[in-house]
């Protein structure tokens, strides 16, 4: 198998940026970027991301709210948190640079074993193995592991596969050749079997088993629930907040509004949060759009509402924001949003969401 797939890996394998140099820094960055994220959805990112923080130095001495606008839809903007915290400490402990040691690789924020088994393996071709959806998805494949393998004794059983596999003084190499056989060939839907250099010794092929690995553990239902937010406009720009710097989507910024409770219509939600949040007075005059957007334990409909102060508003006060700001539409991309804010942003910023045109309803 070893020499199947590393035969493959150079005929095959794919040719990203970071693994033309193998600096450290950039494998790091990469693999924060990859997880939950396909490679042709993060390459603007990343490059964006190196153009303006080359180095741990430079990243170390950014500001968060830049940090998080650079991250912004990528989701998951935990990751860009502690990207940041993780250099500012390797600034602090490590010269400026990532260690070259696992366990201290493990210490740092964000970093887990998947990480830092990819940054020791790929970074400095150290024989660690790696484990993410991929890897678990083939291996589950060519051993016929009929039992899930996200947790328990699945997964335990993945990595103790995972690192016996790993050829002597060729981590890094046959970690990448398995991350992408994952990525083009033994697809998740649809494994092309036909051209996998493994077939030969997929015993999940040969019991016509291949569908049905891995095995997947019952999921909870997404959680489905209404949100409504408002576009207050005033004098040409809109109101936007700043969330709390811990909890859900911290440090994000939103259009006021919140979660439509039992017998309440959205509208009355918009007029009822914008009072408690920030002791505003304001009136719905037309629907903008319904917004759909998935997150991992929750599907959410966002209804969003044009809105205009009521009266003079009245003396703003935040109770549950840290700030808030007027801002022109075009700015807003300046500020990181979370996913669904940001569908309703480009519909502003394309005009679609003008109150002039009828509701619209975006997925
Ligand atoms: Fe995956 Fe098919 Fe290859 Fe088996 S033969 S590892 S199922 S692509």
């Amino acid at each position: 198998m070893q020499r199947l797939l590393l035969h493959w890996f150079r005929e095959f394998g794919r040719d990203l940026p970071w693994r033309r140099t193998h600096r450290p820094y950039e494998v790091w960055i990469s693999e924060m970027m990859l997880q939950q994220t396909q490679v042709k959805t993060m390459l603007p990112y990343y490059h964006r991301w190196m153009e303006r923080f080359p180095d741990v130095p430079s990243l170390a001495s950014s500001s968060e709210e830049e940090v998080l606008r650079l991250w912004a839809g990528l989701g998951y903007y935990s990751r860009a948190v502690n990207l940041r915290k993780a250099a500012r400490i390797m600034v602090r402990e490590h010269g400026g640079r990532l260690p070259r040691d696992h366990q201290a690789l493990l210490r740092l924020p964000g970093i887990g074993r998947y990480s830092a088994g990819a940054i020791m393996s790929i970074a400095f071709n150290e024989d660690f193995p790696v484990v993410d959806g991929n890897v678990e998805r083939i291996l589950a494949r060519i051993f016929d592991v009929a039992i899930p393998v996200k947790q328990g004794e699945g997964l335990k059983a993945i990595w103790e596969v995972a690192e016996r596999l790993l050829p002597g003084g060729d981590g890094r190499r046959f970690n990448q050749a398995l991350m992408d056989l994952g990525a083009g060939v033994c697809l998740a839907r649809k494994p092309l079997c036909e051209v996998c250099p493994v077939k030969g010794l997929c015993r999940a092929l040969r019991g016509g088993v291949a569908g049905e690995r891995p095995v997947s553990a019952a999921r909870k239902p997404a959680i489905p629930i209404d949100v409504a937010i408002g576009v207050l406009v005033h004098e040409g720009k809109v109101l936007i907040q700043k969330r709390p710097p811990v909890g859900l989507m911290a440090n994000l910024w939103e259009f006021p509004g919140g979660r439509v409770t039992n017998g309440e219509a959205p509208e009355e939600a918009v007029v009822r949060e914008f009072l408690e949040e920030l002791n505003v007075g304001v009136r719905c005059h037309s629907k903008i759009a319904l917004i759909r957007h998935s997150y991992t334990s929750f599907r959410v409909a966002l209804h969003a509402f044009w809105c205009r102060l009521q009266g003079d508003g009245g003396k703003m006060t935040l109770n549950g924001a840290v700030e808030a700001r007027w801002v022109e539409v075009e700015e807003l991309s300046d500020y990181p949003f979370p996913a669904a804010n940001r569908k309703l942003i480009s519909m502003l910023r394309t005009g679609a969401g003008d109150p002039s045109r009828s509701r619209t309803t975006i997925r």
